[in-house]
């Protein structure tokens, strides 16, 4: 069975590795394409750092830091103490030193010619991922970057919004700031990077994580011909809901959601995607009410625990997803 995942970091992350738990429980060779969010990309130091990518690296090699959700545990951060002795902006971005030799990997690669594909794909092997019946795939090999329309907090009164890089927004100024708008620049221009489209012709099944519907998933989305080749293809498409009990579990997608005039509920981000992409949505036991606007809608609609407490209660949400995905074939 071939799996596709769009996936951002953490939460698509924490999906992946109970998908890959859940194919092992029913003896399924593991046979899944992550086409991971870029739009939180940001070039620091010179230096070009995927978070998303990286988040799903670690995660599924066991090399994540499981309390942040991000970068590597036993971290220590001297190079960014240094960097900060000379005054080197930004100092909000904590980039840890076992996490720079990740970096300094893919930039170097990238600086002698490598596409990002190349690069991602070279620093997944050193992990693994290949070993673990994954491939990940860049949702593109040309930059986009998400940036997010507010009232900067350091702007005299009166000036009018301006745009900041995600990274600004969500780790500089903590979501703060109304979110009035939010542009994957540079999207339009963009094409999926080699391999996207055909592993999309080729699944058997679609599976979008608890991943951000805004920054992570409607990146992804944004990438033309992404969301198309979804609708096209003949696999089922199956979602399940980033929110539980009509709140986030973690992030800052209920800072956006209102930004794109979409309710912070599990059965509004299943309208949001829409029937033509989705064939079916899974929304927490405490989102019942939702089931029946999704089902009217034309999406197939369960509601089952849907909280990623650990390894094998995820891998009973990602049985769940390919359960719904076999009843919507049929
Ligand atoms: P990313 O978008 O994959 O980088 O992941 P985040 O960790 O930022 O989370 C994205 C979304 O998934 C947020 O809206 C979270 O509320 C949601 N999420 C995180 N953990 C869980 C979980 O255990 N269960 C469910 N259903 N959603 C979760
Ligand atoms: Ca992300």
């Amino acid at each position: 069975m071939r799996i596709v995942v769009p996936a951002g970091g953490t939460g698509g992350a924490r999906f992946v590795r109970g998908l890959l738990a859940a194919l092992a429980e029913a003896g399924e060779p593991a046979d899944v394409t992550v086409v991971g969010n870029t739009g939180d990309d940001i070039t620091l130091w010179g230096l070009r750092v995927c978070p998303d990518l990286d988040t799903v690296t670690y995660t599924l090699a066991g090399a994540i830091d499981e309390a942040k959700g991000w970068g590597r545990p036993d971290e220590t951060f001297t190079v960014r103490d240094e960097l900060a002795g000379y005054g080197v902006l930004p100092t909000w971005f904590g980039l840890g030193d076992r996490d720079l030799a990740t970096h300094l990997t893919r930039t170097s690669l990238l600086a002698s010619g490598a596409t990002l594909s190349e690069a991602t794909a070279t620093i997944a092997a050193r992990w693994g991922l290949p070993g673990l019946g994954v491939t990940l795939l860049p949702m593109s090999d040309s930059p986009v970057e998400t940036h997010v329309l507010v009232q900067h907090p350091d702007d005299p009164a009166g000036a009018p919004p301006r745009l900041v890089h995600f990274q600004e927004y969500w780790v500089g100024l903590r979501a703060a700031p109304r979110a009035l708008d939010v542009v994957a620049v540079g999207a339009e221009q963009a094409r999926p990077a080699p391999g996207v489209l055909e592993a999309v012709a080729a699944a058997d099944v679609v599976l979008l994580p608890p991943s951000n519907p805004v920054v992570s998933i409607g990146t992804v989305l944004a990438v033309p011909g992404v969301r198309a080749a979804l609708e096209a293809s003949a696999a089922p498409v199956v979602g399940v809901a980033p929110l539980v009990g009509g709140a986030v579990v973690r992030g800052m997608a209920d800072r956006l959601l209102p930004a794109l005039g979409v309710e912070v509920d599990a059965g509004a981000v299943a309208l949001h995607y829409g029937a033509s992409l989705l064939d079916g949505w899974l929304v927490d036991t405490s989102d019942v009410h939702a089931v029946a606007p999704v089902e009217q809608a034309g999406i197939a609609c369960r509601a089952v625990p849907l909280l990623m407490t650990d390894v094998p209660a995820t891998a009973r949400i990602a049985a769940e997803a390919l359960r719904l995905a076999e009843a919507v074939r049929a």
